[in-house]
């Protein structure tokens, strides 16, 4: 996808602070973190939301899963805790069209979420 920020990041052709990368997913800084921290791990498949995920993408979804697990171990979230989001098109707060999970944490969440 041409015009799509996180595929350009995936193409390396827009820079980022890289954490992870295999042959089906990438996980880097978010540009403005939210928390001490604030990762984001996307398939390098281009799926715009949620909305759009297939039956074949569930393998993927799961290493996604795995990822966070993964990732927040080696951040040291594991026993404080941490918080996962996936936003939605408009009213979930969603402004990149490609999907992507933020993992967050480092300090305490509250809810209701804004
Ligand atoms: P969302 O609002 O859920 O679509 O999340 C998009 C996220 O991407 C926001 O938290 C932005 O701060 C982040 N973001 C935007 N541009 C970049 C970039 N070039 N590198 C890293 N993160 C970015
Ligand atoms: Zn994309």
């Amino acid at each position: 996808m041409k015009n799509c920020l996180f595929c350009r990041i995936v193409a390396k052709e827009i820079p980022s602070k890289l954490i992870y990368e295999d042959d089906h997913s990438l996980a880097f800084e978010d540009i403005h973190p939210q928390a001490p921290v604030h990762l984001l791990l996307i398939p390098k498949k281009h799926i715009e939301t949620l909305l759009e995920i297939q039956a074949e993408d569930l393998p993927l979804l799961m290493h996604l899963m795995e990822l966070v697990a993964k990732l927040a171990r080696e951040h040291g979230l594991a026993k404080s805790g941490f918080r996962t989001v996936i936003n939605t098109r408009s009213h979930g707060g969603q402004t990149v069209y490609h999907l992507h999970l933020h993992l967050i944490g480092g300090r305490q969440m509250t809810w209701p979420p804004g």
